[in-house]
């Protein structure tokens, strides 16, 4: 029995506030000092290059994370979400290390743990309630849109500002980025806490990951307008079960870095600029790969090295409108991160083979791979036909079922209520 493939809504800003403040006065008797919200995230291209200080290209989604939120006077963090609303987690702030946190509260609870440890101290204990409709472990950064609401309502609440630039907001993204690294020890290179806290609608961020740029020079909105195009983006969770946290993420950053130190590079992005300035750059690439001891490692590197130059060109041919040159490259960098990154599944791989079938221009793999969802570039008004395409062969492969959403480029990071 084929069944009609589902497509997740957005929650309006009304609804998550109301539902965020509901679930805040039920669980804790009172009412919230107010409710923020942040997004998440779909990378259009430049995967796997945030690490290694290269470029990437996402989008804030339409779907959000809502946390009501009040400060409380003591160190005591009470929290809840919508997920499982008879949970409530208590941890206490004092004395906390890294790793000191289990389960999901690590996220909220390692926000203000590392502003503390970046020395705000004036960020206190406080009761925190999620409403999401973010799609979890799919490759499109729940776990940002959760780390980012959180620093976004401690800022306003401890009064500290950060929140009212995009300069400003550079400091919660490192806390942001903190707490996931170190109190829920699940590593991650940047881009979506970037994505989450300075996306523009209608704007895909173009992020330039060297470390020795800062807030004033490491990005630039480029337009994204997909309906001025007669396009849509659709995003297809494949539900296929996602498996950053066993270690193969790391296994994939480790082999940059020992494949950087062997080049004499202090990262993967000053090899990638040097074969992208030479006269010959597959003779420049070759090069490149030719000092390196093993097959696994020059592909990686390949990977990591192309995977730049697309970004440059996919901003480039969707400026100037050829669609069929950005499908391409979309279709490119998916079979680099099959082949060379290999960090596809079956699910990954089979939808983007039924959205190319189906007409996309081009559809790939996004987030870090290992399960998660596929984008597809299609013409306006075919999205649903296409996520019924990859639903109906999903059922036949006896896979579990996937759900889809539409993509189009929203807005950061904000207070709502
Ligand atoms: P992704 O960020 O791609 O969705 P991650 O594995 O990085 O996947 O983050 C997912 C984790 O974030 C969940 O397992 C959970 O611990 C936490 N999380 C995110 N959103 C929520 C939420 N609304 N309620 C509870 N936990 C959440
Ligand atoms: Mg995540």
């Amino acid at each position: 029995m084929m069944t009609t493939v589902q497509f997740i809504e957005p929650i309006s800003s009304r609804e998550g506030v109301a539902q965020a403040s509901v679930l805040f006065v039920d669980t804790f008797g009172k009412a919230p000092a107010g409710v923020w919200a942040a997004p998440g995230r779909v990378n259009l291209i430049g995967e796997h290059t945030d690490y290694n200080a290269g470029l990437c290209l996402p989008i804030a989604l339409p779907h959000r994370t809502f946390v009501a939120l009040r400060p409380r006077e003591d160190s005591m963090v009470r929290l809840v979400s919508s997920m499982n609303p008879d949970d409530v987690t208590t941890n206490d702030l004092a004395g906390l290390r890294a790793r000191g946190v289990e389960g999901w509260s690590a996220y909220p609870a390692g926000v203000a743990w590392a502003l503390r440890q970046a020395g705000y101290d004036g960020v206190q204990g406080f009761d925190a309630a999620f409403v999401s409709c973010v799609p979890l472990g799919s490759g499109l950064s729940s776990s940002a849109a959760m780390t980012c609401s959180t620093a976004l309502a401690l800022d306003d609440v401890a009064g500290l500002g950060f929140g009212a630039s995009d300069a400003g907001r550079v400091t919660l993204i490192n806390a942001a980025m903190t707490a996931e690294n170190d109190m829920a020890g699940a590593s991650t290179g940047g881009l979506d806490q970037n994505a989450s806290m300075r996306c523009t609608p209608g704007h895909a961020l173009l992020l330039d990951c060297r470390p020795e740029l800062t807030a004033l020079n490491n990005v630039s909105q480029q337009p994204f307008d997909l309906a001025g195009r007669g396009l849509e983006l659709l995003v297809v969770d494949t539900q296929a079960p996602h498996q950053l946290n066993d270690g193969q993420y790391a296994q994939r950053r480790t082999t940059c870095e020992q494949a950087a130190r062997i080049l004499g590079v202090r990262n993967l992005r000053v090899s990638a600029d040097a074969v992208a300035a030479a006269q010959d750059q597959r003779q420049a690439l070759a090069a490149v790969l030719g000092a390196l001891p093993d097959e696994t490692m020059r592909k990686r590197v390949r990977h990591v090295i192309t995977e730049i130059d697309r970004v440059r060109q996919f901003v480039d041919a969707f400026a100037r409108g050829d669609i069929a040159e950005a499908g391409r490259l979309f279709n490119a960098s998916h079979d680099s991160l099959a082949k060379d990154y290999e960090v596809t599944v079956p699910e990954l791989d089979v939808a983007v083979d039924v959205a190319r079938h189906r007409g996309a221009y081009g559809a790939r793999m996004t987030g870090g791979g290992f399960g998660g969802s596929i984008i597809a570039l299609v013409d306006a008004g075919r999205s649903r036909e296409v996520a019924q395409a990859i639903a109906d062969e999903f059922a036949r492969q006896g896979f579990h079922a996937p759900r889809a959403l539409a993509a189009v480029a929203s807005a950061s990071a904000s207070k709502e209520a």
